[in-house]
């Protein structure tokens, strides 16, 4: 038996994200968690705030600088990137075409926060794009 997976977010930084999402109407706002893996429990410690490097209401884009701080950051605290944020400004939270190509290169979890419905729901591609819970703290 496999144990669901979840994500915990701390609410602190969940309403930060919040705050992000609703400062970057009418695109799409974007972040990248830190913190820790427990076997499929991602634990989020830390939040890096990034641009939107070619602002979109249906995309997001994440500069090559905002990742390479993101990796700095990560050694720096001796953290992982457990997640990677985006909003979705008019829709609900499940992820696009686009989003599911893009989990294929970045296989952590994304969470997509809708701000139409104003909830988190987060997912992981293994053989398929599965859900996984959002636990805010
Ligand atoms: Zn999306």
């Amino acid at each position: 038996m496999t144990l669901q997976k979840e994500i915990t977010l701390p609410k602190n930084h969940a309403d930060t994200l919040i705050r992000h999402a609703k400062q970057n109407e009418p695109n799409e706002s974007c972040a990248i968690l830190f913190g820790k893996n427990y076997d499929g429990r991602f634990v989020t410690i830390d939040i890096c705030l990034t641009k939107n490097s070619e602002p979109s209401p249906v995309n997001f884009t994440i500069s090559n600088h905002d990742l390479i701080k993101a990796y700095e950051t990560c050694e720096k605290k001796n953290l992982e990137i457990i997640a990677i944020f985006h909003s979705h400004p008019n829709s609900a939270a499940y992820p696009s075409s686009t989003d599911r190509q893009y989990m294929e290169i970045n296989p952590v979890p994304w969470i997509i926060y809708s701000n139409t419905n104003n909830e988190f729901r987060a997912y992981i591609l293994e053989s398929t794009v599965i859900p996984i819970n959002v636990i805010v703290l």
